[in-house]
């Protein structure tokens, strides 16, 4: 089997007690099978509380105040502490916060962002994120749908909006654009089934005058005297559809209520603002987040054929984050540490990332290019 991880991956450690977001809280942890017929044979004190503590019916270990069953009042796992440690787990507990996408002889893993630690590692870390491979013995599989040559245009392409989101030399504007516009003509080759067509596409993308084209696009579509409530119609538009979702955490929607108020308050920043607002949410952040998100999400399109919708999710998502960061900072006038940011990027995280009906949500309404097409998505850049 082959493995992609990002450099990060292996710094990944669990702050356990100290955690300030404990992933036993707050969500309901789903058992796995092979786990499940383990902890009904589990003997002892550990059975019996097992035995006690997991709702047989719907697979999951029971939680009270919103919190497992087995985390204790240190934050720690008593089912780890007094279950002879990681073995001990369910496939869930095992592997959060990593997070891994198959494809037929592939697995991408990836840390979540959900999770506070690794919230960290992601945006903490300044250089461009290098991606590592390795290769593992395992068993041959077979996946009879897997669509290989869409796939491998999806890995070229993504390749290339890795490499054009990393260019530093560019504004995060124009590389976002760039990538959100390949996503859009790679879409266009899928549909009408020509994707022999697609390298000449990539090609093209690739090539140094493609940054020109849309430097100048952009300064159109900003200069345009519609731009402004083209942006602040677009940013109301992604709102909406973040207020449609499933609500893992009632605390979310106040949020999602405070920041919409404070950004029709102030929707537009005057240079100096901005200037500001940069330094807490500079270029580097912005790209470390779309990074994230493509490599995490583009390639699934092989599954559903919807490599622009994947894409316009990673943008949409970089956006929405930026975007509820400016409602704190208007709210806090201007006093907030690039640990906010973090936080706000772990707490969307959770909420969107860890339902596949928010996701599959979001990719779907973002579909009506009515109100999501490139030119208003490129106006809130
Ligand atoms: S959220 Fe991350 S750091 Fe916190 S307890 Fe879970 S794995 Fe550990």
């Amino acid at each position: 089997m082959h493995y992609t991880f990002p450099h990060y991956y292996r710094r990944f450690s669990c702050t356990g007690g100290s955690c300030p977001d404990t992933c036993c809280a707050g969500w309901q942890i789903q058992i796995d099978h092979a786990s499940l017929k383990r902890y009904r044979k589990a003997k002892g004190l550990i059975g019996s509380r097992l035995k006690n503590e997991i709702n047989w019916k719907d697979q999951c270990f029971r939680q009270y105040g919103g919190r497992c069953a087995f985390l204790n009042n240190d934050g720690l796992c008593d089912l780890y502490l007094e279950g002879g440690g990681e073995k001990a787990f369910c496939r869930t507990c095992r592997t959060y916060p990593r997070h891994i996408e198959e494809f037929e002889g592939l697995r991408e893993v990836s840390l979540s962002l959900s999770c506070p630690a690794a919230a960290e590692l992601i945006l903490g870390n300044n250089e461009p994120v290098r991606f590592l491979e390795a290769d593992v013995p395992s068993k041959e599989e077979s996946y009879p749908d897997f669509d290989f040559f869409l796939f491998t245009k999806l890995t070229d392409a993504r390749s290339l909006a890795l490499r054009i989101l990393q260019d530093r030399n560019h504004p995060f504007q124009t590389r976002a654009a760039i990538v959100l516009a390949l996503a859009h003509d790679l879409q266009e080759r899928i549909d009408r089934n020509a994707l022999y067509a697609a390298d000449d596409l990539l090609g093209r993308y690739a090539s140094p005058s493609v940054w020109a084209w849309f430097e100048q696009q952009l300064a159109r579509i900003h200069i345009d005297r519609k731009h402004t409530g083209n942006a602040a119609q677009t940013s109301g538009n992604l709102f909406v559809i973040l207020n449609q979702l499933e609500v893992l955490r009632p605390e979310w929607k106040d949020r999602l209520r405070r920041a919409r108020t404070a950004l029709s308050a102030a929707p537009v920043f005057s240079p100096e603002q901005e200037r500001h607002f940069q330094e807490l949410f500079s270029d580097i952040t912005g790209e470390q987040l779309m990074v994230y998100f493509v490599f995490t999400y583009f390639c699934g399109a092989v599954y559903n054929g919807n490599a622009y919708g994947k894409m316009k999710f990673s943008f949409a998502c970089t956006l929405l984050i930026r975007e509820l960061v400016r409602a704190e900072w208007i709210q806090k006038s201007g006093k907030m540490s690039y640990k906010d940011v973090i936080s706000i990027a772990q707490k969307f995280s959770r909420e969107i990332e860890h339902s596949d009906y928010n996701k599959i949500r979001i990719e779907k309404m973002l579909g009506d290019e009515e109100r999501f097409g490139l030119e208003k998505m490129f106006a809130i850049l």
